[in-house]
């Protein structure tokens, strides 16, 4: 093993958090140093932001508290520049860093550049203050209010079924370009519709949001819809630092990376989770934490082999559920081929409950076994790296 071998991981999100410590245990009483990178001393649980946003509280978790035991350190503060073929790293407010190994795990935030007035006048999950905002703004508005949530993929299903629950007084709006859950099979889909009508949502399909005023976004059949508050769920971006490295980025800025998940135009950066350009032999990976956990355990195994001079073999990945909260009380588990089409086999209800709230603590469970043990999070390996 390399002694004092010095691997910094950008960002502790999902991915990045779950990199570290894996790492950490594979690479104990080696020397190697590792530090961990992130803005925010909280442990941001993505998973649980529309949670927030309807105005629920949740645990703090703190990254340092996660890091005990580990010999991880944490770094607190934004990665402003990254310097390649120095291997330095500028950190807002903590300097610099040096690597020898780089573990890229920057995540996505919401995209609200894409409509004009979008980034003005809606909220977004971006980070538990922004959700915050949303909330107090909801406890502002008079019962029969409207609230317009945009984009019907799962982050907003999830967002608007929670908030017309805990907000029954409300106007809860949908509005998505495409049918929600789409990509799941007809009767999970038809328990979705019955959930969204249960919970009084009106459900806008069909329609394009081009511009977003003051308290009404404009859809593109020229509609007027007024809100009193908007949350803006439609897309994710992804931080610039690599495209504007110059490491080998596709043109949404996701690090570009070979099979086994090395940059590959600087193979001493690994890149993982919704940071990275990801092909398996069925397609593209999609952001999600199913497939980040994945790419930052395989990471870990990885740079830990390669210090000990061992061959690694291809990462493979392969969906298996989309597991979507309709508010606290149902729930919609589709079950999912590799390449995240539906199979026969759905969850609803009660079980459906309990199976995702298993899942979105399941990372937080994960960072604590692993710790100790080779816990792993690759449930199904049904593609093969391209
Ligand atoms: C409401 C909601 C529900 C979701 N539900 C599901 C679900 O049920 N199942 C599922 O699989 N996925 C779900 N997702 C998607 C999932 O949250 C993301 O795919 C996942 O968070 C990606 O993990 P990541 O580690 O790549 O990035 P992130 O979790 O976004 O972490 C990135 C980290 O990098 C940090 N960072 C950013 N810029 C910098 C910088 N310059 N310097 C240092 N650090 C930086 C961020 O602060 C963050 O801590 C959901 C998302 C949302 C918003």
């Amino acid at each position: 093993m390399n002694d004092h071998h010095r691997v910094v991981v950008l960002g502790a999100g999902y991915s990045g958090m779950f990199s570290a410590v894996r790492l950490a245990h594979r690479t104990r009483r080696s020397g190697v140093r590792i530090t961990l990178v992130n803005p925010s001393s909280r442990f941001v649980e993505r998973l649980r932001m529309h949670q927030i946003a309807a105005g629920q509280e949740l645990a703090d978790h703190q990254i340092p508290d996660l890091l005990d035991g580990t010999g991880v350190t944490f770094v607190q503060g934004a990665a402003t520049a990254l310097d390649p073929e120095a291997r330095r790293i500028t950190v807002d407010g903590a300097g610099t860093l040096e690597y020898d190994t780089l573990v890229y795990a920057l995540g996505s935030s919401p995209d609200t550049g894409q409509v004009p007035g979008a980034d003005t006048h809606t909220f977004t999950l971006g980070s538990p203050k922004t959700a915050g905002r949303f909330a107090e703004r909801l406890t502002e508005i008079d019962a029969g209010g409207t609230v317009i949530v945009c984009g019907g993929g799962l982050t907003g299903i999830e967002a608007a079924t929670e908030i017309a629950e805990s907000h029954p007084d409300l106007n809860v709006t949908l509005i998505s370009s495409d049918e929600p859950g789409r990509m799941m099979g007809a009767k999970a889909r038809a328990h979705l519709f019955r959930a969204l009508e249960r919970l009084g949502i009106t459900l806008v399909t069909g329609a394009r949001v081009t511009k977003v005023l003051r308290a009404a976004v404009e859809l593109a059949d020229g509609r007027l819809l007024h809100f009193d508050a908007c949350l803006w769920t439609t897309g994710v971006k992804v931080s610039p630092l690599a495209a504007d490295a110059g490491i080998a980025t596709d043109d949404r800025g996701l690090v570009l990376v070979d099979a086994t998940l090395r940059s590959v135009s600087h193979p001493e950066i690994h890149a993982v989770g919704d940071a990275a350009a990801i092909r398996m032999a069925w397609g593209r990976i999609h952001g999600t934490c199913q497939s980040g956990l994945p790419t930052a355990q395989y990471t870990a195994d990885t740079i830990a082999r390669l210090l000990r001079g061992r061959a690694v073999k291809p990462f493979r990945f392969g969906y298996f559920h989309q597991p979507v909260s309709l508010g606290r009380r149902d729930a919609v588990i589709q079950f999912t081929h590799a390449d995240d089409t539906p199979v026969r086999l759905h969850l609803t209800g009660r079980a459906a409950v309990v199976y995702k709230e298993l899942v979105s603590g399941s990372p937080l469970q994960t960072y604590r076994l692993s710790k100790h043990l080779n816990v792993t999070t690759i449930v199904s390996r049904g593609g093969r790296g391209a």
